[in-house]
């Protein structure tokens, strides 16, 4: 589990920028689902040796009116889903009327909240930001959104107490220098014997609790009754021919029929945590829709956070064949950039197709977690090197040396050589799926890196 942490504010004191600086805008997802607001961003944020999880909310003035007062109410739902909130102010405004009703709201709720005020840049800090302890909050930071200035030491401040709850939230930063092949831990792990975390993801609607009690129903499952908030998912230990598994229900199939199902069944919160805790994720489509820019999201964050993915197309039952012809056409034209990923259309409502998905998951999962050589992946570069050299880089020939693999789950392989840094994208690219052919990778996301060699 990764901490959640909400930035509030105004609108213009700058909640975007910061949010854009945590999680260079790589993987925002907008909650744009029925029910809730279209202005909550989330994204994944990896930070000066932290990960958590980053919501931009919507400006909240604190003096809202009819739909405004929704909207906030809305944004401010957000601070619910928060571990911690930082209430962004502008250093250059001092106090405003809308600050004053934002801070009374956070100090009812006594949840833990940094006044973070912004803009420092070219300006007098201190005395900016001495205005700011009028709010009640405690103390003030002073950052520069836009230049980064003043947000490691908050992001320090603020995660300092957490990371006794949040373990996972602290991330070792790789060694850049290391020359030798890292001791890899990887290998005194038997991934066979640990349970395969399952997630299944997907927009409301498209059939995931009809997909879980599908699964479920066809073994039998002992489901314990699991404590938690709306944020949590519901981890179910299931057995599968022999195998152990944990699914990770994002959709609650056991909460079904309580009142606040509508609003709070899809959590984009949920899902992203479930994204980051599971070891392969099956995104779910729904064949009578079309694919939303929300569905490819999704899958976007599973493959940034490194997650093995399996796509299920649902639905697909009771569709004429022009109909099936042409979603897999628009399939195939937008899901390009995961076509390592097994495609199934399913039926979760009859069954069909249910069992395959389990033999693209295993798949999935073994391509994630396989031992390979450091002589076996020197060899698969040189093949590939053979097959199409290397450009030349300031007229001298980029050279590659010997690759590694660097860590699993998602596999990394690190290739060693001369002027390696300089080499073209596509080069880039041509050397990733080289790799993935020659290793047989399937479902799974897999980074190759490079190093300069002396
Ligand atoms: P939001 O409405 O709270 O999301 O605010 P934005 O992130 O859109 O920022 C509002 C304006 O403030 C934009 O014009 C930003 O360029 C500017 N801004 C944001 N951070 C800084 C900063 O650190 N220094 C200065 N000088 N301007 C900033
Ligand atoms: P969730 O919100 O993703 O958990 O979706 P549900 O499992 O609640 O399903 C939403 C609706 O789609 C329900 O009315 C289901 O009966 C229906 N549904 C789910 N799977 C299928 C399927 O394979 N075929 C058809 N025709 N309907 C389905």
């Amino acid at each position: 589990m990764l901490p959640v942490v909400a930035l509030v504010g105004r609108p213009n004191v700058g909640k975007s920028t910061l949010f854009n600086r945590l999680t260079r805008t790589r993987d925002a997802l907008v909650a744009d689902f029925p029910g809730l607001t279209r202005d909550r961003k989330y994204g994944q944020a990896n930070y000066d040796g932290y990960q958590f999880i980053v919501i931009d909310t919507a400006g909240v003035h604190g003096d809202e009116e009819g739909i405004d007062k929704e909207m906030a109410s809305q944004s401010l739902r957000a601070i619910d889903e928060a571990d911690v909130v930082l209430f962004m102010v502008d250093a250059r405004d001092g106090i405003t009327s809308a600050d004053l009703g934002i801070a009374k709201h956070l100090r009812s709720i006594g949840k833990k909240a940094y006044i973070v005020a912004n803009k420092i840049d070219g300006i007098d800090a201190e005395a900016a930001q001495a205005d700011f302890y009028e709010l009640g909050l405690g103390e003030v930071y002073g950052i520069a959104a836009a230049h980064g200035r003043g947000v490691e030491s908050l992001l320090h401040r603020c995660f300092t107490p957490l990371v006794e709850d949040y373990p996972e939230m602290k991330v070792a930063v790789a060694d850049e220098d290391a020359e030798t092949p890292p001791d890899l831990e990887h290998d005194e792990i038997d991934y066979d014997a640990l349970p395969l975390k399952l997630a299944i993801v997907g927009r409301p609607n498209v059939g995931k609790s009809t997909l879980t009690n599908r699964i479920l129903g066809e073994e039998r499952v002992v489901v314990f009754d699991m404590p938690g908030t709306t944020r949590d998912s519901i981890y179910i230990p299931m057995e599968r021919d022999g195998r152990q598994y944990i699914l990770i229900d994002t959709a609650g199939v056991r909460r079904r029929g309580r009142i606040d199902e509508t609003v709070e069944k899809f959590s984009v919160i949920k899902t992203l945590q479930a994204i980051e805790d599971a070891n392969v994720v099956i995104c779910v489509l729904d064949a009578r829709e079309t694919i939303s820019d929300q569905d490819l999201n999704l899958i976007g964050f599973a493959l940034n956070a490194g997650r093995s993915i399996v796509i299920a197309v649902n639905k697909w039952d009771g569709l004429d064949n022009d109909h099936k012809e042409e979603i897999k056409r628009e399939l195939d034209r937008r899901l390009g950039f995961v076509d390592f990923a097994r495609l199934h259309f399913i039926s979760a409502l009859h069954g069909s197709g249910v069992g395959n998905l389990f033999e693209s998951v295993l798949e999935a999962y073994a391509s994630a977690t396989q031992r390979v050589s450091t002589s076996k992946l020197t060899r698969i570069m040189e093949m590939a090197a053979d097959e199409h050299q290397p450009p030349l880089v300031r007229g001298r020939r980029v050279k590659l040396k010997y690759a590694h693999a660097g860590g699993y789950n998602p596999p990394r392989i690190i290739i060693h050589g001369n002027q390696v840094n300089d080499l073209p994208g596509a080069y880039q690219r041509y050397l990733t799926n080289y790799f993935r052919k020659s290793l047989g990778i399937m479902g799974t996301p897999i980074k190759v890196e490079f190093r300069e060699s002396d």
